[in-house]
């Protein structure tokens, strides 16, 4: 078989370190969150490996993600918020999946689906107190809280949770933290003047638990942070935070060669060698996942050495900075334990840390480190 052409190692270990850390930072129940592939770490080993340590709870975005996850993981209570309308339920329902309700069409097709499934659905209320982007808006709550008390006192749903996102917790000194609070708290006025009281109140996301301790309620939703990365390294770096790298992306030093000043590197020339320089081809471009954003800036490290992309990233190789004394088959790390962080490729690429790891092509392999 082929040598793959980069690999990406995830240290479940660190991964487990993580919700440690996160777990000390608050006394809530934590639902870890494992969306678009476990931040792309891999959502089914990244999820046991969590709830192996302790996770009350998995959260994942999209429904289809959550059955996927439900028959990998049987016992944890799975949170899903994402479907379109039309979307069959019933499955979801049968696999006792928490579903997200947050919109008048939503509660048609929950009520439809436990007609078909014949066992109440587990849901969750999702309110927008100014994200806009889900949840029912405070002018539509009143309506909807009717009809959730009805289908409550039907049977028809069991109330779990009322949630909410929070839009600018990366600010800590931004003022929206707080007007989101108070609106979650009129949401709860409304839902409890309809007769219904959700037990799981949950609003924070990693920023929200670092920063914003009153927003922790009943429940947090911890993504960013389980990864090893910030959710804004301009207020704490992941190592301030005492976060470990969970993913170590490498390669493989595939050509080197001497270039004279002034040599032209890769595509269009936009980077020209100021003295003579060693150069050296590694085997990953933006098909895999590194970012073109990041041309002639994206830090690597190399037999120790901090260095750097030349030229321009290509579909699937770029060209690189050496060393002294590099050679074809040397080790490049791109981001991770023993290289820079997923931070730094984020700053390099003008993006956040949450694409840098989500962007990692599903082909290149994961190898799973387990805590010896
Ligand atoms: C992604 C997400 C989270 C986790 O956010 P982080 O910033 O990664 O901690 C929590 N809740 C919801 C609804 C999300 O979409």
């Amino acid at each position: 078989m082929a040598e793959p052409i980069g690999a990406a190692t995830i240290d479940l270990g660190a991964l487990q370190a993580n919700l440690a850390t996160i777990r000390s930072r608050t006394s809530s129940t934590i639902a870890a969150i494992v969306k678009a592939n476990g931040y792309g770490h891999g959502m089914v080993p990244v999820g046991r490996a969590l709830v192996e340590a302790g996770a009350d709870y998995l959260g994942v975005a999209q429904l289809a993600e959550a059955l996927d996850l439900r028959r990998h993981i049987p016992d944890v209570p799975i949170l899903t918020w994402l479907y379109a309308p039309g979307t069959d339920l019933a499955d979801a329902v049968e696999a006792g999946l928490e579903i997200s309700i947050g919109a008048p069409w939503a509660i048609d097709e929950i009520t439809a689906a436990v007609t078909r499934a014949r066992t109440p659905a587990r849901i969750h209320i999702e309110v927008d107190t100014g994200m806009a982007r889900g949840g029912f808006a405070p002018e539509s709550l009143p309506e909807a809280a009717q009809s959730l008390a009805k289908a409550q006192a039907r049977g028809t749903v069991e109330i779990i949770g009322l949630w909410s996102h929070l839009a600018r917790a990366d600010e800590p000194a931004s003022g929206e933290t707080q007007r989101q609070l108070e609106r979650f708290a009129d949401a709860e006025d409304v839902l409890r003047r309809a007769g219904v009281e959700p037990p799981i109140r949950h609003l924070a996301n990693t920023a929200g638990i670092l920063w914003h301790p009153d927003t922790h309620l009943d429940m947090v939703r911890p993504g960013i942070g389980l990864y090893g990365m910030s959710p804004e390294p301009a207020v704490a770096s992941a190592a301030d935070l005492g976060l470990l790298p969970v993913m170590t992306l490498t390669s493989t030093v595939v050509a080197v060669r001497e270039a004279a000043a002034g040599t032209g590197v890769s595509y269009g020339h936009t980077e020209r060698t100021e003295g003579s320089m060693l150069l050296g081809t590694v085997p990953l471009g933006y098909a895999d996942g590194i970012p073109r954003s990041a041309s002639s800036r994206g830090p690597v490290t190399v037999g120790g050495v901090r260095t750097r992309v030349v030229g321009r990233v290509c579909m699937d190789q770029v060209v690189i900075a050496l060393p002294d004394g590099a050679k074809p088959g040397d080790e490049v790390i791109f981001f991770g334990a023993g290289g820079p962080t997923a931070d730094d490729w984020a700053a390099a690429a003008g993006t956040i840390g949450y694409e840098i790891t989500t962007r990692v092509g599903r082909h290149v392999p994961r190898t799973y480190r387990e805590v010896q």
